[in-house]
């Protein structure tokens, strides 16, 4: 009866342990290093794209004119605020703020 191929497999792994085991790792450290280095290609391709996003200015709802690399910033403004207050007065909606100061 001829042997499964996993037993084939098997036996062939037992015998040749070591050398496999190499294989995997050459195989792990190619991958790796091209993964690393596809990365910081993909970084520098990326970055003045990414710069050039930041640098760009944005005229926010509230009337001010920001760039999008400041504007997690501003909407913590009190400026920002008050805009949102003012809109969510006129509108009967509650901001989150408020309902949790209440409890
Ligand atoms: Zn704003």
């Amino acid at each position: 009866m001829p042997e499964s191929k996993s037993t084939y497999n098997k036996k062939y792994y037992e015998d040749n342990k070591q050398k496999c085991i190499e294989k995997v790792m050459e195989r792990y450290h190619k991958k790796r290093e091209q993964c690393i280095e596809y990365g910081i290609n993909r970084y520098s391709r990326k970055r003045a794209e990414l710069l050039k996003k930041a640098n760009t200015k944005f005229i926010c709802e509230c009337g001010g004119r920001y760039s999008y690399s400041t504007k997690p910033r501003h909407t913590r403004t009190k400026k920002h605020k008050k805009y949102l207050e003012s809109i969510a007065l006129s509108t009967g909606v509650k901001i989150v703020d408020e309902i949790d100061n209440i409890e």
